[in-house]
């Protein structure tokens, strides 16, 4: 008797210890869920706020931009000339640097927007949006001798005016960094477990290794203004628009044959979390 009383005293503590034990780790999970919760609202606000901060900052930097840009080219036209050759030479460097912050500036505030101005998601024929992308970039095709191939495209959903401004990024780049061939950029889509892939493959000039991460990041360029102008803004912007949609984004590619760019975009259900999130 004795030692069975003895037992169940035992177990009883041994079961009150674990009840205590498994209340003080609840307690724990709770908290710490708690300030993580906290954490990531306050990260949420700052990014918030430092968003705000690019686009006001880049805003309001357009309205004197203008002013020095406007006064800079009526210098350069009025007086070009008629002072020594030195001086042509710095009010053409003027005129040069205030287009080229004009032009930051501008892809700036584009960046800004993805998140902050986006229109709601709707279904988007992507062979509809390929044409009219195409037609914006007439001139570029031309000016290039660039061919142009599509494969049949699927009905997506998402920001229609985003969706085009990532293909029209993807297209022109293909066709600005082509070698010595003309370029040829074909693009494609396939489907995977809940997602569209869409490629985007030109026969260009090709990006290293060590940068294929690198350069969706913003202002991040390989080549000098003079080579192959540019703000380095372009993928980053595709990067955020994919985000926006709940993808991905990614490029494979060999040095002096071409780079074909992917990126992936969920169905209706995902692509909804993705947005409330
Ligand atoms: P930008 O074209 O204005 O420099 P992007 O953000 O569009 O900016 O591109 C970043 C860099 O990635 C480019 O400067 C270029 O070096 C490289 N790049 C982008 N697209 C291609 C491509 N299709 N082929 C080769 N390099 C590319």
């Amino acid at each position: 008797m004795r030692g069975i009383t003895i037992e169940v005293t035992a177990r009883k503590a041994y079961e009150e210890f674990l009840k205590h034990s498994n209340e003080n780790l609840e307690s724990r999970v709770a908290q710490r869920t708690a300030e993580l919760t906290k954490a990531n609202e306050a990260l949420a606000q700052s990014n918030l706020e430092l968003q705000q901060f690019a686009y006001v900052a880049a805003h309001d930097l357009q309205t004197p931009l203008r002013s020095i840009g406007g006064f800079a080219q009526l210098l350069a036209e009025s007086y070009r000339g008629r002072l020594d050759a030195q001086a042509d030479v710095w009010l053409d460097t003027l005129v040069r640097s205030a287009q080229r912050m004009h032009d930051l500036i501008r892809d700036l505030l584009g960046y800004s927007r993805v998140d902050s101005q986006g229109s709601p998601f709707k279904p988007t024929d992507f062979n509809q949006l390929c044409r009219e992308v195409l037609e914006a970039l007439d001139g570029s095709i031309r000016g290039t001798s660039g061919k142009i191939t599509l494969d049949p495209l699927p009905i997506v959903y998402g920001d229609r005016t985003q969706l085009g401004q990532l293909l029209q990024n993807l297209i022109d780049n293909g066709l600005k960094y082509h070698g010595q061939e003309a370029p040829r950029i074909h693009i494609s889509a396939s489907r995977s477990e809940g997602e569209w892939v869409f490629a985007v493959r030109d026969n260009g000039i090709g990006i290293a290794r060590k940068h294929l991460e690198s350069v969706f990041d913003i202002f991040r360029r390989l080549h000098t203004q003079k080579k192959y102008p540019g703000t380095g803004i372009g993928l980053a912007v595709c990067r955020r628009v994919v985000h926006r949609h709940g993808g991905r984004i990614w490029v494979e590619s060999e040095p002096g044959r071409g780079s074909t760019f992917y990126f992936t975009l969920p169905d209706r259900a995902k692509a909804e979390s993705a947005l409330a999130a």
